[in-house]
C-alpha cells in the first residue's frame, strides 16, 4: 500500500492524489453519509480506468466512482477508503448520430448540456432530474435516475443502448450495440444500470435520443387537500391520458417556495398538482380539457400555453431543492425516507401515512415529486444538533419507507439505495436479495466495487 500513490502517479501523473485537503473534497455526496477516501484519482480515458482496477484489484483495494457527486444515499461515498474514481473529467460527446436516434458520450458529461447540444437538431434526451444542470449520466445510469418526463418516456433505463465497463478484473466490455432493439441473450446493458458502481465502471455511453414535441401543454391544478389531488391523477390516467409530467407541490412546499420568491409565478390556493401534456396543438388541447374535467375536485385550475408561462412555472418547479433550506433557518433537511414509491392507486393512502407518521413525530415534513409515476418525496427536518431529534427522524423515516413496501411500492422511486436505505434491501427483495449477492461475487469475487453498498 505504502507504494500505491506512486504506482497511480505514474498512471496517471498528478491527477492522482493522497493529499488530505482532496480526500476530505471527497468524503461526502449529497447525503449525510460520510467516508474519507486513501486516494482520490482523475483518469481521463478508458484505458486508465482499466489500470488503475487492474491495479487495485491486485493489491485488494477498494474503488469507489463518482460522478458529481449529487447522489442522495451515499452511494459514491467511499466508505471502505481506497481509492475514490473521480469519473467527472471523461465529459467528451463522442458522436451524434440522428439518423439511428442515438449519441454516445463520456460518463462525466451533463444532462442539461446533452440536451443543449441536442435541441438544435429537433432532439432530448428525455430523464430530467432535478438536478440536470450538476449531475453527471454516468452518475444517472448507475443509478437509474428520472424525473419529471418518466411518466411518459421512462426512466434512464430506457434509453440506455449500449455502455463500455471496464469490469473489476480490468476487461473492458460492451453490454449492448447500436441496435434500438435486440433478443441476443442476456441484457447486460439493464443488469448494469442501477448497479451504482458496484459492478463495473460505466466509462461510455450510447444513449437513444427522442425528437423533441411540437406543442406542449400545462394544466396547474390546486386542491383542498393533498390526498384530492392524487385522486384527481388517477382519474386522469384512467381516462387513457398519459401526461409528459406529472407533479405534486403540497401548501407547505409552496409556502417554502414562496419565502425563497414572493413572485414565483405558481398558484398558491391549495396542495397544487402540476400535469403537463405534449404532442400535437390538437391532441394537447383535448387532453388538457380531459384533465380539466377529472380535476373536478380542485380549488382552482389554470391552463398554460405560452412557452415564457411555462417555463416560469417550470422554473418555480426546480427551485424545490434549493429553496428546502427556506423552511426553518434553525432546522435542516435530511435526506431520509424521501424518495419512497408506490403504485399510482396507492398514493393517496402513501400521502395520508406520511401527514400521520410526521405529525406523530413532531416533524414538520413538505411533500413533493412525481406523482405520476408513484413516487413522493417527503422532505423531513429536524435540528440536527439535538440527538433526540436525529432519533425522531430515522424512526419516521423507517415508517415511511415500511409503508411505502406495505403498499406495495419502493424504498428508492429514483434516488437510488447506497447505504442510506442498505438496511431495507432485505425487506424488499427477500431471496431476491441473495441472487443479487451472487451476481456480483460471480462479477466482482474480491467484493473491491464500491463496498458496502446496496446491501450486498
Ligand atoms: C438538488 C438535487 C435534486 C435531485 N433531483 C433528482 C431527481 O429529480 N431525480 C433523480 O433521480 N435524482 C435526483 N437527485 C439525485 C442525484 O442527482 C442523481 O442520483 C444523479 O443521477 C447522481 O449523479 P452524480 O453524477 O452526481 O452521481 P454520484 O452521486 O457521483 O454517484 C451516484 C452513484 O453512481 C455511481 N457512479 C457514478 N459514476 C459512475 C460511473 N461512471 N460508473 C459506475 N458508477 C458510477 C457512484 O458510485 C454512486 O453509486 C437530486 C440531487 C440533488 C442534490
Amino acid at each position: 500500500m505504502m507504494n500505491l500513490i506512486d504506482d497511480l502517479r505514474r498512471l496517471v501523473g498528478d491527477r492522482a492524489t493522497d493529499s488530505s485537503s482532496e480526500r476530505l473534497c471527497y468524503s461526502r455526496d449529497a447525503s449525510q453519509v460520510r467516508g474519507l477516501p486513501d486516494y482520490v484519482v482523475r483518469p481521463l480515458n478508458a484505458i486508465e480506468v482499466s489500470e488503475i482496477v487492474r491495479l487495485a484489484g491486485r493489491l485488494g483495494v477498494p474503488v469507489t466512482p463518482r460522478g458529481a457527486g449529487t447522489g442522495l444515499a451515499g452511494g459514491a461515498v467511499p466508505i471502505k477508503g481506497g481509492i475514490l474514481l473521480d469519473l467527472s473529467g471523461m465529459d467528451r460527446m463522442l458522436e451524434l448520430d440522428l439518423d439511428d436516434l442515438q449519441v454516445q458520450i463520456e460518463p462525466g458529461v451533463i444532462p442539461e448540456r446533452l440536451n443543449w447540444a441536442l435541441k438544435e437538431h429537433g432532439f432530448f434526451f428525455p430523464p430530467d432530474p432535478g438536478s440536470s444542470a450538476m449531475c453527471t449520466i454516468g452518475g444517472m445510469i448507475a443509478n437509474n435516475a428520472s424525473g419529471m418526463r418518466c411518466v411518459k418516456y421512462g426512466t434512464t433505463r430506457d434509453h440506455v443502448l449500449d455502455l463500455e465497463v471496464v469490469m473489476a478484473d480490468g476487461r473492458v466490455i460492451h453490454t449492448g450495440s447500436r441496435m434500438l432493439k435486440s433478443s441476443a441473450g442476456y441484457d447486460l446493458t439493464r443488469l448494469m444500470v442501477g448497479s451504482e458502481g458496484t459492478l463495473g465502471i460505466i466509462t461510455a455511453a450510447r444513449l437513444r435520443i427522442t425528437p423533441l414535441p411540437r406543442a406542449r401543454r400545462l394544466i396547474a391544478a390546486s386542491f383542498p387537500t393533498a390526498e384530492a389531488g392524487a385522486r384527481a391523477v388517477i382519474e386522469a390516467f384512467s381516462a387513457g391520458i398519459v401526461p409528459s409530467a406529472c407533479e405534486i407541490l403540497d401548501r407547505t412546499t409552496l409556502m417554502v417556495l414562496s419565502k425563497c420568491n414572493p413572485n414565483l409565478a405558481l398558484p398558491m390556493d391549495g396542495d397544487l398538482i402540476l400535469f403537463e401534456v405534449d404532442g400535437s396543438e390538437q391532441s394537447t388541447a383535448e387532453e388538457a380539457e380531459q384533465i380539466e374535467r377529472a380535476c373536478s375536485a380542485a380549488i382552482s385550475v389554470r391552463i398554460a400555453t405560452g412557452k415564457e408561462e411555462m417555463e416560469e412555472i417550470w422554473a418555480a418547479r426546480r427551485l424545490v431543492g434549493a429553496a428546502v433550506s427556506r423552511l426553518d433557518p434553525n432546522l435542516s433537511r435530511v435526506y431520509l425516507g424521501e424518495d419512497v414509491g408506490v403504485p399510482i392507486s396507492q398514493i393517496p393512502t402513501l400521502i395520508a401515512r406520511v401527514e400521520r407518521i410526521a405529525e406523530e413525530a413532531g416533524i414538520p415534513a413538505m411533500k413533493y415529486g412525481h406523482i405520476g409515476d408513484g413516487n413522493l418525496h417527503a422532505a423531513l427536518f429536524i435540528d440536527i444538533t439535538d440527538e433526540d431529534r436525529w432519533g425522531a427522524l430515522e424512526r419516521a423515516a423507517d415508517r415511511i419507507h415500511l409503508a411505502a413496501l406495505d403498499l406495495g411500492g419502493t424504498v428508492s422511486a429514483e434516488h437510488g439505495i447506497g447505504l442510506a436505505r442498505a438496511r431495507y434491501m432485505e425487506r424488499q427483495w427477500g431471496e431476491g436479495l441473495d441472487l443479487m449477492r451472487s451476481i456480483k461475487r460471480a462479477i466482482d469475487p474480491q467484493g473491491i466495487l464500491n463496498p458496502g453498498k446496496l446491501g450486498l
